[in-house]
């Protein structure tokens, strides 16, 4: 029972781990024994974060340059793990990216862009990870997905497509991998403070208070607020649990 929480030389890998809510995660998970692949676009970043964890938590943490867009750089993702570590417990599909505009705005390129990085690249980075798992016998999949899983989201029509997307991506893989002892669940976070909302409270006039006012705790999410459930999906804890959609909003999805 006292182990139930414990990822001690688990090896998890976190697309777009160098920052925002993806770092806050990657802490949670070194904090109680993970080692980890950071896995993002900007190197000088994801450098910083390695030395951060690394010297914080003293985990190992491998850092990888990776576009979740380009499939043959997911697909080296796995191998890199695999070569380093030898084995991929976790995957928490966090990269992901926001264009805001009115509907009748947006190219094509715009559209492909969000849906290739939130969505397919989740699809891409599962399917990289599950011959790994499989062979191993078990494994443990996070998704993220957001309030516009849910709700309509002002000039995100693209982003809540890809984040509705994820809901059924994640119960999709989650019946077919079930026997695979794989389980593959969604966390729904409210509004967090991010590099991503900060770009939001400046193109959306009053977003700031009307997320305080509309959210029942009355705040917006700091990022070490998802770091728990984060632990807990990935731990043996959740073991009988798969296919969730599990928001952690401060009551947001549960307000008139
Ligand atoms: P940030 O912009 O702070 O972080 C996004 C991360 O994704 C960065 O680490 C970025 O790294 C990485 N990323 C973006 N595109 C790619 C790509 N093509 N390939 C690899 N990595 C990529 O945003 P948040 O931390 O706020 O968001 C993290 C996740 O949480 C996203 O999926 C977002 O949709 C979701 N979310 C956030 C909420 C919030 O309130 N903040 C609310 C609901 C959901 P790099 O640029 O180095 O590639």
């Amino acid at each position: 029972m006292q182990d139930l929480f414990s990822l001690q030389d688990k090896v998890a890998i976190i697309t777009g781990g160098n920052g925002g809510l993806g770092k806050a995660i990657a802490r949670g998970l070194a904090a109680v024994g993970a080692n980890l692949v950071i896995a993002a676009r900007n190197e000088a970043k994801t450098i910083a974060a390695v030395s951060d964890i690394h010297e914080e938590f003293g985990t190992r943490v491998l850092g990888v340059r990776i576009d979740v867009r380009q499939d043959e750089q997911v697909r080296s993702l796995a191998a890199k793990a695999l070569e380093t570590f030898g084995c991929i417990d976790i995957l928490v599909n966090n990269a992901g990216v926001n264009i805001r505009k009115l509907p009748q705005n947006y190219t094509a390129a715009e559209w492909d862009d969000v849906l290739d990085t939130n969505l397919r690249g989740t699809f891409l980075c599962s399917q990289a990870v599950y011959p790994a798992m499989k062979a191993a016998g078990r494994g443990k999949i996070i998704n993220i997905g957001s309030m516009t899983s849910i709700f309509g989201g002002r000039r995100s029509a693209p982003y809540g497509a890809s984040k509705g997307g994820i809901v059924q991506l994640t119960r999709g893989l989650a019946v077919d991998w079930a026997s695979d002892n794989i389980q593959v669940n969604a966390i729904l976070p409210g509004y967090f403070n991010t590099d991503l909302t900060r770009q939001a409270r400046k193109d959306i006039p009053g977003i700031k208070h009307h997320v305080i006012t509309r959210t029942p705790v009355g705040r917006w999410g700091e990022p070490e607020e998802l770091a728990g459930v984060a632990i807990f999906l990935a731990s043996r804890a959740a073991d009988f649990i798969t296919g969730v959609a599990l928001p952690v909003d401060g009551g947001y999805s549960v307000m008139m």
